[in-house]
């Protein structure tokens, strides 16, 4: 990039001058941040951060004192367009410190003096452009004692929420910053047991090793200074969540420099209220993301109608924390049916919410002095329509539901904080400019002083209009007197008329089309208006800052009416939703039933299958003799996934407090939704398939308890035969008769639904249906009672394109291979006689009967393929290497 090099800072002098001594200790102070070193116009990065920060941001990397034996790399960038180059750098994971030039270079002798006065890191933004609306922005510090539990804190600075918890172990700690979705995650010593899977498993997350422990009394010190020892400090909480809690407060510290920080309070959380929703159970039932990492097509997507960016927070957050306590969750779901009952009310609102802005945030920039006049007119226009909501509330029919709100006949719960939006209207223009200096942010006749120096300038100005006329009558008609900041005023001629100029007049400039004059009326006249100019820009800035400054007193007031308004937001949204989609209420109650009538999935019945999705019922019960454990069969693409998936879903949109996609639901709380669905491969995680389906299925069954619900989705897939089977075969055991719990097993592998004739009535076979018809498979998505008949995989195969050859020689194989349960015909009959009596499920008995005889390879071939995912050239090389290894070596 091209540079001025004006700057008299950066010329000559060996490394040690005092700017660079003076850049020294500013680094020494950050030695973990990428230094951005105000010179001038420029900042300037020295030494390895210009290396580093050349390469990231693509500057041209140059030297300080070039050839010199003390050359400095040096690179830097435009102050005016800093804050981009900064968002950059964040992106890319990177800490960077400004240090600013703190007087007028102009107006100081020697070395302008110089501070560090933000320092910036990804967890906490620098500005609304790195801030999404919709999201919270969490800087997480996790640390541990020795051997001991994990503490957890997070704070959002954009929020100013701070709230810690305490983990048992390292995988309860992952399944909370998975929940967290955190920007950046502070490891502390001890705990880095969950940085490299929290790294792994979240490749955006900045991942930042601490290697300094923070002590106890320090801790304490730290949140002291912030909350005093008032109601704020969570005195009875854990100390280790206060210690992570203490290193999120002293990293915004430095990152604040020593301005007040926005957090009111400490809050501490149970992480057995909320239920359990770890890392993968989050990806593979796309609640927030879809698969491939945004937001369209996942659960969130189509249950945010919210109207307000808060209330999209707050169910963001309600949906990854959902509830484990029935009363909460029940008031939820009441604050939801108000709204679907009372339709007209809900219109009302939704509308009334969409002229409010983001109260929350903003309520934080005032505190954090960070408001532009615009946030003001936001914040008024927001305020504006809190009176009309409340009379909506208020004029709703049912007195009830006008208590449940807020808005009843005791006391009213929402302030509406009449006092600020009379200051903020009183106080500010109609359409104030983006930044408070450009000046006529605040409103004429709010302050006799600043009128005063308005007047004066619209004098100035009206006399440089009458300047302009008495010149032009008496010397050149076309003269122009014009402004630009760096030459002041002056007097315009064009080329043809400077013959004409009076000899008073001084000569300021020549340009291409003419002449630029003075002359001393002029002079005075300027003089004049900048000394008005300058007293009103000065006292409009004092007023500003006393503006914000008033209103940031009031932060906690702004802040509760944005939880208010949130909490209102969210509530008519699900009910939106449940009205448009025909949701039902769910019955929640302690039980260990889970009775959903013709369920759907929310994402599938709108997107996939629009228009022509089968509901489905489930009735699971982790109660005596109820059927806790359904084993679901089906060929492909019948609809068993979706079916698990819509299962989970429904338990986890019932405990955030919203209906659910069912004509009927009764859900008995769960504790956790534990699922491994579908054979995702994860090889960037230089894990093969079936080592990650291994080990998440090591995860749902050391986790899961009687509460939970565990579905799992075709385990066993990615290993051989009779492997996958046995695996799938011992967990499903296990998870029948040790954990108990309520839980849906798809499988691929029939044998398997022997299982629920030894275990009747607890475990039941269901499966999915499907008809062949002249050949062809139709998918009838409904759920019947007893195992799938056959797997239809040629028939899908079919379906999918393999060419008529191949299937002709499939269904043949198949054939031979049912009747016989020995290699077909064309295999030799030395191998033949070797695969016969392939062992049945007695495998399995407690006794064990004879090890199974070694299938044949062919057999294992075909056995491991997944029909549906060949193409035509592959299923051509499958028959070819399969007739190969019939025909032996
Ligand atoms: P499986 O797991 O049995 O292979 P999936 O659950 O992945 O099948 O479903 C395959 C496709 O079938 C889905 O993408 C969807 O388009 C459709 N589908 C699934 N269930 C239903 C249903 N109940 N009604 C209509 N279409 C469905
Ligand atoms: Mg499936």
């Amino acid at each position: 990039m091209s540079r001025g090099s004006k700057t008299g800072d950066r010329a000559g002098g060996a490394s040690h001058t005092p700017v660079m001594r003076q850049y020294l200790t500013a680094k020494a102070a950050h030695p973990d941040a990428l230094l951005l070193f105000r010179m001038g116009d420029f900042y300037e990065l020295f030494f390895e951060d210009a290396v580093v920060a050349a390469r990231a941001l693509d500057l041209t990397l140059t030297a300080r004192n070039k050839g010199a034996e003390d050359e400095v790399p040096m690179a830097g960038v435009p102050h005016h367009a800093a804050s981009s180059y900064v968002q950059r750098l964040l992106e890319q994971g990177f800490k960077v410190a400004i240090c600013e030039q703190m007087a007028d270079p102009s107006k100081v002798k020697g070395i302008v003096p110089r501070e560090v006065v933000r320092v910036v890191t990804p967890g906490i933004a620098y500005d609304d452009a790195g801030l999404e609306a919709r999201q919270n922005h969490y800087l997480v510090a996790v640390e541990r004692d020795p051997a001991g539990p994990f503490g957890i804190a997070a704070l959002d600075m954009s929020t100013g929420e701070l709230a810690a918890c305490e983990a048992q172990d390292a995988q309860a700690a992952l399944s909370e910053l998975a929940r967290l979705d955190p920007r950046e995650v502070l490891v502390g010593p001890g705990a880095d047991d969950v940085a490299k899977p929290l790294a792994l498993a979240r490749p955006r997350v900045v991942v930042r090793p601490v290697a300094e422990a923070i002590a106890a009394a320090e801790a304490e010190a730290t949140l002291d200074a912030l909350l005093g020892a008032g109601e704020g400090r969570a005195s009875a909480s854990s100390a280790v969540a206060r210690r992570a809690a203490a290193r999120c407060v002293a990293t915004a510290r430095v990152c604040e420099a020593g301005r007040p920080l926005p957090i009111a309070r400490l809050a501490f959380y149970e992480l057995g209220d909320a239920l359990v929703l770890d890392e993968s159970t989050q990806a593979h039932l796309e609640l927030v993301r879809a698969v491939d990492g945004g937001v369209r097509g996942s659960l969130l997507e189509q249950i945010d109608a919210t109207k307000t960016a808060p209330g999209a927070r707050l169910l963001r957050r309600r949906l990854l924390a959902p509830r484990t306590a029935v009363a909460e969750i029940r008031r939820r779901l009441d604050g939801v049916e108000l709204f679907v009952a009372h339709s007209r009310t809900r219109a009302e609102v939704r509308e009334r919410l969409g002229e409010v802005g983001d109260v929350e945030r903003l309520a934080i920039k005032l505190a954090v002095d960070r408001a532009q006049p615009r946030d003001l007119v936001a914040l008024r226009r927001s305020l504006a329509a809190v009176p009309a909501l409340v009379d909506v509330l208020a004029s709703c029919p049912d007195p009830g539901a006008r208590e449940a709100l807020g808005v009843g006949e005791r006391q009213p719960w929402i302030d509406p904080c009449a006092d600020l939006y009379e200051l903020l209207s009183r106080a500010v223009a109609d359409d104030p400019p983006a930044r408070a200096a450009d000046g006529g942010v605040v409103r004429d006749g709010f302050d006799a002083q600043l009128d005063e120096a308005r007047e004066l300038m619209r004098g100035g100005q009206r006399l440089i209009v009458e300047l302009e006329a008495r010149l032009r009558e008496t010397s050149i008609p076309s003269l122009k007197l014009r402004y630009t900041r760096v030459f002041g005023w002056y007097i315009e001629v064009t080329k043809a008329h400077v013959a004409k100029a009076p000899a008073a007049w001084r000569r300021k400039q020549t340009v291409a089309t003419g002449e630029r004059f003075t002359c001393d009326e002029l002079d005075t006249l300027a003089d004049k208006l900048a000394h008005a100019e300058e007293r009103a820009a000065a006292r409009e800035a004092e007023l500003f800052a006393r503006l914000v400054r008033d209103l940031a007193a009031h932060a906690q007031r702004l802040r509760d009416v944005a939880a208010r308004l949130a909490a209102w937001d969210v509530a008519a949204a699900l009910a939106e939703v449940a009205h448009r989609d025909d949701w039902a209420r769910p019955e929640v109650d302690d039980s260990l039933e889970l009775q959903l009538e013709d369920a759907r999935h929310p994402v599938v019945e709108k997107l996939a299958a629009a228009g022509r999705f089968v509901p489905n019922d489930v009735a699971l019960g982790a109660g005596e003799g109820r059927p806790r454990l359904w084993l679901v069969t089906g060929p492909n693409m019948a609809g068993k996934s979706t079916l698990m998936r819509q299962t989970a879903l429904a338990v986890i949109l019932a405990q955030a407090g919203s209906f659910v996609p069912a004509r009927r639901a009764r859900i008995g709380v769960v504790d956790r939704v534990l699922t491994r669905v579908g054979a995702s491969d994860n090889l960037s995680r230089g894990e093969s398939t079936f080592m990650v389906e291994m080990k998440e299925t090591a995860h749902v069954l050391r986790r899961a308890t009687r509460r939970s619900l565990v579905v799992l989705d075709e385990i066993g897939r990615g290993t051989s035969t009779y492997d996958g089977l046995a695996i799938a075969w011992s967990v499903a055991e296990h998870l029948h008769d040790a954990i108990a719990c309520r839980a849906l097993f798809a499988t691929h592998y029939h044998e398997l639904t022997e299982l629920a004739s030894t275990r009747a009535p607890t475990c039941e076979n269901w499966s999915v249906s499907a008809r062949e018809h002249e050949g062809d498979v139709v998918f009838l998505h409904k759920l019947q009672r007893g195992a799938a008949s056959q797997s239809y995989g040629v028939a899908c195969a079919r379906l999918a394109g393999v060419p008529e050859p191949v299937l002709a020689r499939a269904r043949a194989l198949l054939g031979e291979l049912e009747r016989g349960a020995a290699l077909p015909s064309g295999a030799p009959s030395s191998l033949r006689g070797r695969a016969k009596g392939r062992p049945q499920l007695d495998l399995f008995d407690a006794g064990g009967a004879a090890p199974p005889a070694e299938p044949h390879p062919a057999l294992e071939t075909l056995r491991a393929v997944d029909v549906d995912r060949l193409t035509p050239l592959e299923a051509l090389q499958l028959v070819a290497s399969l007739q190969k290894l019939a025909k032996g070596p």
